[in-house]
Formats: C-alpha cells, structure tokens, sequence
C-alpha cells in the first residue's frame, strides 16, 4: 500500500483543514493556498500517489472524484458560472503532494489555461 502523506493526515483529522465534504472514499477541503475565490482539493482518502498510479481497480474512485466535484461546486454557488478541474503530475506537471488530488477552482474568469512555457 502506498505511504501515508500530509492529505492522509487531513484525511484522518490528524491535522487541521478546512474539510468542507466527506465519504467513504474521499475528503474535499479548501487548498490552503488559494488560487481562486474557490480553491478545493478532492482526495481518495486511500492514497494513489500519482495518475500514473491509477489502475482499473482505481476507475470507480476516479469517477466519483468528478461526482464529488459537481456536487461540491453547486454547493459553492458556481456550477452556472464555470470552475476548472486540474490534476497534476509528476515535476512538469507541478505536482507537489504525491496524492493524487483534483483542484476545484472558481469564483473568476480563470484565463488562459496554461501560462507562457518557462524558458
Ligand atoms: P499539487 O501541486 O497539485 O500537488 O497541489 C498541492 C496543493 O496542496 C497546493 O495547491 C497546496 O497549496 C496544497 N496544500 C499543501 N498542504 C496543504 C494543507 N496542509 N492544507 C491544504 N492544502 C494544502
């Protein structure tokens, strides 16, 4: 099984977070470092470190991560005006918790989806 993480610990109560949705297979809580008015992190609560980690015994946790998206951006008040869904991997991907994760961002015009390509 993969190790625990800092989410882990979310995950388990074992440190603080602002958790605002929880199941039996996933935690959602607001990232501490927003990047717009709404900036939510949907975890398995079982770690998958990256997507390159994903197997078809991971395809039902997977889905129901986008589940708990839509339902979490509807009680956020902004399934109407839009929100972007972005998980990253690895270093080019900026990844930097190896426990794969699904950004929940809103509450703005996002812009551009990437930004211009470092040199
Ligand atoms: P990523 O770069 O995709 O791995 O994203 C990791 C995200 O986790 C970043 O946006 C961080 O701001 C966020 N983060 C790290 N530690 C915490 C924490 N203790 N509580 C909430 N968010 C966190």
């Amino acid at each position: 099984m993969a190790k625990d993480t800092i989410f882990s610990k979310i995950i388990h109560g074992e440190i603080p977070a602002d958790i605002i949705y929880q199941d039996e297979q996933t935690t959602a809580f607001r990232d501490i470092h927003p990047q717009a008015p709404t900036h939510i992190l949907i975890v398995p609560n079982n770690v998958i470190p990256t997507v390159n980690d994903a197997t078809p015994e991971n395809e039902q946790i997977l889905g129901h991560l986008f589940v708990v998206a839509a339902k979490i951006a509807k009680q956020e008040g902004i399934a109407e005006s839009g929100y972007r869904l972005i998980v990253n991997c690895n270093k080019d991907g900026g990844q930097e918790v190896f426990h794969l994760h699904v950004h929940l961002l809103g509450g703005r015009r996002l812009g551009p989806m990437l930004t211009r390509q470092e040199e």
